[in-house]
């Protein structure tokens, strides 16, 4: 789209002044801001189920005097985590300290 000027309706061509776009008349420098078009903003949305995913072991997590069915160490991690639907309690899981295996305990 070409522009002109609206005093001496002149060609006008856009400059750039700072970090904004400006379109300036070749003959009388009549100065129009151009609205520059935004970059995309794509918005991401992420949805919470309210269940708490344990992906990132980097996620510290409360510990408990619990005894591992496989190794009998006695200190465990534990979280909750709906598995089901949201109607019934959460099942509690452990996760032993020594050897890392995972076990569910339902309430
Ligand atoms: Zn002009
Ligand atoms: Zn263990």
């Amino acid at each position: 789209m070409v522009d002109f000027c609206k005093k001496c309706k002149s060609m006008m061509i856009p400059t750039k002044k700072g970090s904004s776009i400006v379109i300036k008349c070749r003959k009388c420098g009549t100065i129009v801001k151009k609205a520059v078009k935004d970059t995309k903003i794509v918005e991401k949305i992420t949805k919470t189920k309210g269940v708490i995913l344990l992906e990132k072991d980097e996620v510290p997590l409360p510990t408990t005097d619990k005894s591992c069915p496989k190794c009998e160490h006695n200190k465990a991690y534990w979280w909750l985590q709906q598995t089901r639907s949201a109607d019934e309690p959460p099942t509690q899981f452990f996760r032993c300290e020594k050897c890392n295996h995972v076990w569910r305990e339902y309430k």
